[in-house]
């Protein structure tokens, strides 16, 4: 008899089996368009981006149909209405995070965010000065600090990985000395799926006096996030891996570092006043958004922030890694087949559902050009992450990478054309 409700069937649970939660992930489905368009698809490229459920659609629209007008400048109710929409999806994405809607600003997406940081708090550093990221960074949590490291004489330097993929976390001690000024480190890397102890991070890195920005990109989808409880001082996500829009995404920073950094990019709103010899910049978080915000991006974002939380927040996030987990067993023993970071041997850290692999004498571009044929949606390449991929020894991998409408049945085909394609390819 089945004892499961309308509602159980729209949400993920800790306590059910897999097998329940496959069945809300297939319910799910109903909520996105594009499974409309292609019932078949086999969406496995969510670390890249996630499709986007109906009600977010809906919510952007909405914004351009019933409230479209430029922001904070209008006297008009046309005008108040999009200002009460963009400062309302504000209050959520602070609620959703723990934070004061004043210590959340609006960005173009993670990479946007970092930069912001590493430019505005760049500013407040000198020569010689050091910041700490890891060995598994994405691009964007490396080549703004690279780039402000020319610009103001700033070392970098690594936390190394274990051969498992995890931090090697011995090695951080002896990284941080008194010019140490910053650890910028993702919560969750977008190729191995590590989920990183962030909450020793951030312990080891505050015991030394040294804030830490958090790269939630691959987090924000998979785990509630509280900046206030973890103490995180900054954090940087987008909103399109959440089944949010493209162009959008947030900053989080302690109100205290936010007040003390000069802003990022001049014009619009960042403003108070504005003389022939210089400005005044604006008030926390306008100080920061320049320009002529994306508005609809950012209802949009709001709406798939209380989406994410009515279908279980954390329980999909679990669900996710049991799928990546249920992947890993399956395929482990096709020969030639290496799965990055899950070295026979080591233990198994925490990790979320990415799992990147390798096929001896075949290019992931054609393992992902052969899954296609199967509407399997694979990533394939170095995934943002020339560093790690060195580290590894691998030129590029295919990755899979699981969301909420990903069912047990899409694992196990996804395994049987893994076995096919050994043999074919
Ligand atoms: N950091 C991580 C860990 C990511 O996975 C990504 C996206 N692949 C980014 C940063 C960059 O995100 P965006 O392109 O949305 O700015």
């Amino acid at each position: 008899m089945n004892l499961l409700t309308e509602r159980d069937l729209r949400v993920f649970s800790n306590t059910a089996t897999a097998a329940d939660n496959s069945r809300v992930a297939r319910a799910l489905k109903q909520d996105f368009p594009i499974f409309d368009q292609y019932p078949n698809l086999i969406y496995v490229d969510n670390g890249a981006t996630s499709q986007k459920p109906r009600s977010v659609l809906d919510a952007e629209q909405n914004l351009y149909t019933k409230a479209c007008a430029n922001v904070h400048r209008a006297i008009y109710s046309l005008g108040e209405q999009a200002t009460g929409l963009y400062e309302e999806a504000r209050k959520t994405m602070a609620r959703f995070i723990g934070a004061e809607p004043e210590e959340c600003i609006f960005t173009r997406g993670t990479t946007e965010a970092i930069n912001l940081l590493a430019y505005s708090f760049g500013e407040t550093l000198s020569a010689g000065d050091e910041i700490i990221l890891t060995e598994m960074e994405h691009h964007a949590n490396i080549v703004p600090w690279q780039q402000l490291a020319s610009r103001r004489g700033i070392v970098l330097k690594f936390i190394p990985i274990h051969n498992d993929g995890t931090l090697n976390l011995e090695e951080l001690p002896r990284l941080f000395t008194k010019r140490t000024k910053l650890l910028a480190a993702t919560m969750i890397s977008n190729v191995l799926g590590t989920k990183n102890p962030v909450e020793a991070l951030i312990a080891q890195a505050h015991a030394a006096g040294v804030p830490v920005l958090l790269d939630a990109a691959q987090a924000v989808p998979v785990e509630p996030l509280h900046v206030k409880i973890l103490d995180a001082d900054f954090v940087a996500f987008s909103g399109h891996k959440m089944y949010g829009p493209f162009g959008i995404g947030l900053l989080y920073g302690k109100r205290k570092w936010l007040e003390a950094l000069p802003p990022f990019m001049g014009g619009g709103d960042m403003i108070s006043e504005v003389r022939l010899e210089g400005f005044t910049p604006n008030e926390v978080p306008y100080k920061f958004e320049a320009g002529t915000p994306p508005v609809a991006q950012a209802v949009g974002m709001a709406e798939a922030s209380r989406w994410l939380t009515s279908i279980g927040h954390n329980a999909v996030g679990r669900y996710e890694s049991e799928l990546g987990q249920l992947l890993i067993d399956e395929i482990v023993h096709i020969p030639g087949l290496r799965i990055l970071g899950s070295q026979p041997g080591f233990p198994k850290g925490p990790r979320s559902g990415i799992v990147a692999v390798t096929l001896e004498g075949v290019h992931a571009h054609d393992l992902a050009a052969y899954l296609d044929r199967y509407q399997i949606t694979v990533r394939a390449g170095h995934h943002c992450a020339h560093p790690l991929a060195q580290r590894l020894g691998v030129i590029s991998s295919a990755r899979f990478s699981f969301g909420a409408y990903n069912t047990i049945e899409d694992v196990l085909t996804i395994a049987e054309i893994l076995r096919k394609a050994q043999k074919e390819l």
